[in-house]
């Protein structure tokens, strides 16, 4: 049994009120871990520590900084195996992700936010009719909180930590008391980094609890959160009385949008993928594929074909594409999800059930890769986010039709068009909600855009300069120099 403790000051602790939650191994069911259930009071004790380390901290040169996250960044690539196979084990997806996706992210956020700090420039305004500069400074907010979710836990977690720190700020993060591991990891190579105690502090928790006094803390000055909408909500209300600064990257009910026209091989392929990668446990999977009506049937029985034929179960086994799903209570919310949708008049056209494993994965938490058709564009499963291995096909013959089925949701995270035509391309895009689109391809990432949704997907952006821009505080200076 591995016991996971907390990282404050630069020393592993265990919660103060010594008590721990348990940690199961998705793809069995089996406990093999625990980890600190930490309340305010190791709050408190963070808090302290990155107080106190955050002149130390922010009065460093950028170069200095960057040194120090490059250094983190090469630990993770020289553990990049370990880090891999605990992220799959904690998380039930496949190592094969972790080891090409996952981990490599990981590598890639610190390295791209150690080098922005050394290329990140404030503006500067001249006004030359009264003989005036302005000129403004861009400062570390101070302790900023880093909350981030189950699904992608290094990678989303370091997405946050990364430009926190290289702007000056310093840190607790609380990652995900589901999936823990590769966060306690991480807390092991800070000190080899050479990152002073208290820059970086870790508290694991459960969310109402660790989560919550964080959120609620006088102290911190920013909160980042990537996780549920309703629990952006619960963060936006108590922080919004104290007036903290909130990033929120919330849920998600993608559309995946394919023209007749479009590149067919890619455009299936990539359904798939889109559909089903991490077991479909990705904000940005298409999970609802609108299909043009004229090629509706074709594309659907050669989807069917594809998917039966993914490899699902161990995900530990290097061919597997298809792992488990990350807790029981979020299998027997995606198994539900399912039967609604066939009370709701949907036809089940592949998958719907726990695959039949082998007898040491039968307590594992698995679903079978699913697609549905036949349900109304406003129905809840096509409304709600699922989060995870199931899909909707709907055919439509015109883009007026298409646009409502689209937009109808609550959510506009992403969204995915496949066509050759290029003005309906951007036609289309303009017009789309969702904070980002893709043309003919799917998650392909560049670090330097803005990243986020719109309505219920979220409020500001991370990425690039918008995560520099928010991690701190402007401050202009205006000053006369003429008589
Ligand atoms: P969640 O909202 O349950 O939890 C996310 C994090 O918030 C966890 O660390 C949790 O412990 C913490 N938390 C829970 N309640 C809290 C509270 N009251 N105060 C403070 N912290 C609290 O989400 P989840 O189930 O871990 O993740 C799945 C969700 O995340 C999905 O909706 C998915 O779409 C979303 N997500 C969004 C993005 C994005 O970039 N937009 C990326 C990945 C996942």
């Amino acid at each position: 049994m591995i016991r996971i403790e907390n990282f404050i000051n630069g020393l592993h602790l265990p919660p103060r009120v010594n008590s721990y939650l348990p940690c199961y191994e998705p793809a069995t069911g089996a406990l093999y871990a625990e980890v600190p259930d930490s309340g305010p009071e190791d709050v408190d004790l963070a808090v302290l520590a990155a107080e106190q380390a955050l002149l130390i901290w922010s009065g460093m040169s950028q170069a200095q900084r960057h040194d120090i996250l490059m250094n983190l960044s090469y630990l993770i690539k020289e553990n990049l195996n370990k880090l891999a196979q605990a992220e799959s084990r904690d998380t039930g997806k496949p190592i094969k992700l972790a080891k090409q996706v996952d981990i490599p992210r990981a590598v890639d956020n610190f390295k791209f936010f150690a080098s922005s700090i050394m290329h990140f420039a404030s503006e500067s305004h001249h006004m030359p009719g009264v003989q005036a500069i302005n000129y403004t400074l861009r400062q570390p907010l101070g302790i900023v909180a880093c909350i981030s979710p189950w699904n992608l836990p290094l990678y989303l977690l370091s997405w946050k930590i990364a430009p926190a720190l290289a702007a000056g700020n310093v840190v607790i993060a609380k990652p995900s008391e589901v999936t823990p591991m590769t966060a306690y990891l991480l807390s092991k190579l800070c000190k080899e980094a050479g990152l002073p105690p208290g820059v970086l502090n870790i508290i694991h928790g459960a969310g109402p609890r660790a989560g919550q006094a964080l959120v609620e803390h006088p102290k911190i000055k920013a909160i980042s959160f990537t996780g549920g909408t309703a629990t952006g909500r619960r963060i936006a209300k108590i922080a919004a009385p104290q007036l903290k600064k909130i990033s929120l990257e919330l849920g998600g009910k993608n559309p995946n949008i394919i023209f007749a026209d479009c590149d067919y091989d890619k455009a299936l392929s990539t359904a798939v993928k889109a559909a089903y990668s991490n077991q479909g446990q990705i904000c940005l999977c298409g999970s609802r594929i609108f299909i043009e009506r004229s090629f509706y049937d074709r594309f659907k029985a050669d989807f069917v074909e594809k998917v039966s034929r993914l490899r699902i179960g161990d995900p530990s086994k290097a061919s597997t594409q298809v792992g488990a799903l990350t807790s029981a209570s979020h299998r027997d919310k995606v198994l539900a999800y399912i039967e609604l949708a066939i009370q709701e008049g949907g036809h089940v056209i592949c998958g719907g059930e726990v695959p039949s494993l082998p007898s040491q994965m039968s307590n594992g938490y698995y679903v079978a890769p699913t697609a549905i058709e036949n349900l109304s564009f406003d129905c809840r499963t096509n409304q709600e986010e699922i989060f995870g291995p199931v899909v909707t096909l709907t055919p439509f013959d015109t883009e007026e039709e298409l646009l409502l089925y689209a937009n109808s949701v609550s959510y506009g995270l992403s969204a995915t068009i496949w066509t050759a035509d290029v003005s309906r391309a951007h036609r289309l895009a303009e017009k789309v909600d969702a904070g980002i689109i893709w043309v003919n391809c799917w998650l392909l990432r560049d670090l330097r855009t803005p990243f986020g949704g719109m309505k219920d997907s979220g409020v500001g952006r991370e990425g690039g300069l918008e995560a520099m821009r928010f991690f701190t505080e402007p401050k202009n200076v205006c000053i006369q120099y003429g008589a």
